[in-house]
């Protein structure tokens, strides 16, 4: 596929599906041929401005990291391909934000899940899938059955988390974990009542 105008490339899926690898794959490619690129992640429990985005197998760039969507156009610079990890974790503005970039000639990639741990979707994600030029969803593999799995399942002390454990969690709390489910396997107990 050619880019020669702004253009809006959304990648999403479920904890597990390789989102990651598939920008950095793209953002490999764009560097070969001479584009300027800069990667983009949420600042949420760091405290750097520079920050490395590592795949689950080993492929990594540097980064810089934003405390919201306000923050992306200082430092996008002169970069012909912006990419933007974690979208799930940023602001309602973020769409708009991405819209302006494309509208201003940029290749735009984000990445993020598409639904959090109930399969709600998952703050701007919706809104920036619409709005986007391509958007490519990717499937893991569900650990219960070894089927397609889109869903991401917490569990908590080896438990499904209920729908009403924060959405999310930093520095853990407990005995978390998360793995990649299909839609008969993904559980969300109902809410606990104290
Ligand atoms: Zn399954």
């Amino acid at each position: 596929m050619f880019y020669t105008g702004g253009w809006v490339h959304v990648i999403c899926g479920c904890m597990f599906c390789g989102k990651t690898d598939e920008m950095l794959r793209l953002l490999r490619r764009f560097s070969i041929a001479g584009r300027r690129v800069v990667l983009i992640k949420p600042r949420l429990d760091t405290r750097t401005d520079e920050a490395t985005v590592v795949s689950r197998s080993g492929a990594h760039h540097r980064a810089a990291t934003v405390d919201d969507s306000r923050g992306i156009d200082a430092v996008v610079g002169n970069a012909d391909i912006v990419a933007i990890e974690e979208g799930q974790f940023f602001d309602e503005a973020l769409p708009d934000v991405v819209t302006r970039l494309a509208d201003a000639g940029k290749q735009v990639l984000v990445t993020g899940l598409d639904t959090d741990f109930r399969g709600i979707p998952f703050g701007a994600m919706p809104r920036l899938m619409a709005l986007a030029d391509q958007v490519t969803k990717l499937t893991a593999i569900c650990m219960v059955c070894g089927e397609p799995a889109t869903r991401t399942q917490r569990l908590i002390d080896g438990e499904p988390a209920p729908a009403d454990s924060p959405l999310i969690v930093i520095g853990g709390m407990g005995d978390e974990k998360y793995e990649a489910r299909c839609r008969q396997h993904h559980e969300v107990p109902a809410a606990q009542l104290a």
